[in-house]
């Protein structure tokens, strides 16, 4: 069987850095091209020693149009404005596309949706198997307990991050949400602070940490009248996050255009 095609944008990022060493690691994968935003000073670097292996033969292109022409699935973890316009190309290439990028405004979205009616997408917010397992036992449980239970998320993350509250807390209070039969925009209760007056009635609670080198930590925690449970992940390790978009990648191979999750891509639904 040919090798799947994988081309890497944001190659230099510490998430990009990590798929070019996944790709490079994964029996039926073969790095096609690597991209970098125009002016970064790793243009023209060959993609293999920036991951800190071995030369590979690709060189880290500034234009992300030649990334999408050279392979079948290309991986994305860079900004939303950088991912809108890659979503784009995707849909004029026909390469498929796997997105973890998070941060996004709601309208940004809908060009994502939009490149998924052409090309398949697999779009999430975390790509480990424990986060996607966890969203389901955060829906199965927001159901099983009901509206008594005072529901908060509570996540830290590393000082570099840049948005909050991260993209799986948001992922989170959508999967409570839904097993609330409630719509999370009408719920959400972020970034309390100073005198905010008592808790109203069947919020979903958010609240960011960043400090150090925290990899991803989420807390799920429904608070009840004598007793709390409380749902906890915590990543010690980015790979989760390679291995789980390369896996993605090679899964979206021969897919039909539309929008997919890790879900999907684990099988969790069967
Ligand atoms: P990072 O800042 O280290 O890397 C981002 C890279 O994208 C940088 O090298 C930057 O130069 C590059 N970039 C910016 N604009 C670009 C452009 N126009 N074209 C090409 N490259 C461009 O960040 P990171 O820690 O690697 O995370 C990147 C994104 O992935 C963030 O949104 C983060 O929240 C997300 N993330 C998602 C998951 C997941 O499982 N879905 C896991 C980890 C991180």
């Amino acid at each position: 069987m040919t090798a799947t095609k994988i081309g890497i944008v944001g190659a230099a990022g510490r998430m990009g850095r990590m798929l070019i060493d996944e790709v490079n690691a994964t029996p039926g994968a073969k790095l096609a091209a690597a991209a970098e935003r125009p002016g970064h000073d790793c243009i023209g670097r060959d993609a293999g020693t920036l991951a800190g292996l071995k030369p590979l033969g690709v060189a880290v292109a500034d234009k992300p149009e030649a990334v999408f022409a050279a392979s079948d699935v290309v991986i994305d973890f860079t900004v939303p404005t950088a991912t809108l316009a890659h979503a784009a190309l995707a849909a004029k290439h026909k390469a498929a596309l796997v997105i973890g990028t998070t941060g996004f405004a709601p309208d940004q979205a809908k060009k994502v949706a939009a490149a998924a009616r052409v090309v398949p997408i697999v779009w999430a917010a975390n790509m480990s198997l424990g986060v996607n397992l966890l969203l389901a036992l955060t829906q199965r449980v927001a159901k099983a307990l009901g509206p008594d239970y005072d529901i908060e998320i509570l996540e830290m993350h590393h000082k570099h991050k840049v948005d909050a509250p991260s993209g799986t807390a948001l992922a989170l209070g959508e999967a409570a949400a839904t097993g609330r039969g409630v719509k999370l925009a009408t719920v959400a209760a972020r970034g309390r602070d100073g005198l905010t007056g008592a808790r109203k009635p069947g919020a979903i609670g958010f609240a960011a940490l960043r400090g150090g080198d925290v990899v991803g930590d989420h807390y799920v925690i429904y608070a009840g009248e004598g007793e709390r449970l409380e749902l906890v992940h915590k990543a010690s390790s980015r790979k989760i996050y390679s291995r789980g978009a390369v896996r993605a990648a090679l899964w979206l191979k021969g897919k039909k255009p539309g929008l997919y999750g890790m879900d999907d891509v684990l099988g969790l639904d069967d």
